[in-house]
């Protein structure tokens, strides 16, 4: 996100190095902007023993990912993430487990990851464009973002011998 002016006395913001780190700062008031990173919480829904992967509008077709979105003021993780899963899926779901946090350097994200059971008739949200049920097997997590989240769980079922 780049700002140009402040958003306090609207001087034109500088490159500064605060802290160590090369940041806006402006040169009339105290105004840093530090750019820290946003929390986002994702769900891993296992939905009839799958997997639920979604697409989300205007994404190309191939893209897939999870359930996420950021978080309500004062809301907890874990109510947020069982918020989203029932606005993009319709379902009301329980957090089985956590399952990691994730640096999502790209668009300046920690992503807080779980692991939700859910049951009932999916129903998708304004924000999807369409979802796939894969068996946890046919699953090959991408790279960045959430990807690694569910790489993780993967790696963890697989080890896991009561299933
Ligand atoms: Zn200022």
């Amino acid at each position: 996100m780049a700002y140009k002016y402040c958003p306090q006395c609207a001087a034109e913001l500088v490159t500064a190095e605060v802290d160590g780190v090369s940041r806006l700062k402006c040169p009339a008031c105290a105004f840093v902007h530090w750019d820290n990173p946003v929390p986002v919480v994702a769900a891993i829904v296992e939905h009839e023993g799958r997997v639920i992967l979604t697409r989300s509008k205007g994404w190309p077709e191939k893209w897939l990912g999870i359930v996420a979105g950021f978080l309500e003021k004062g809301e907890t993780p874990e109510a947020g993430v069982l918020r989203e899963v029932r606005e993009e899926l319709g379902l009301e779901g329980e957090i089985v487990g956590f399952v990691g946090h994730y640096a999502f350097g790209l668009r300046n994200q920690v992503i807080f990851a779980y692991h939700v059971r859910a049951e009932g008739e999916i129903k998708l949200g304004d924000e999807l464009e369409a979802i796939q049920a894969l068996p946890p097997d046919e699953i090959r997590p991408w790279s960045i973002g959430t990807g690694p989240a569910l790489k993780d769980w993967l790696k963890h079922r697989e080890g896991a011998s009561e299933r």
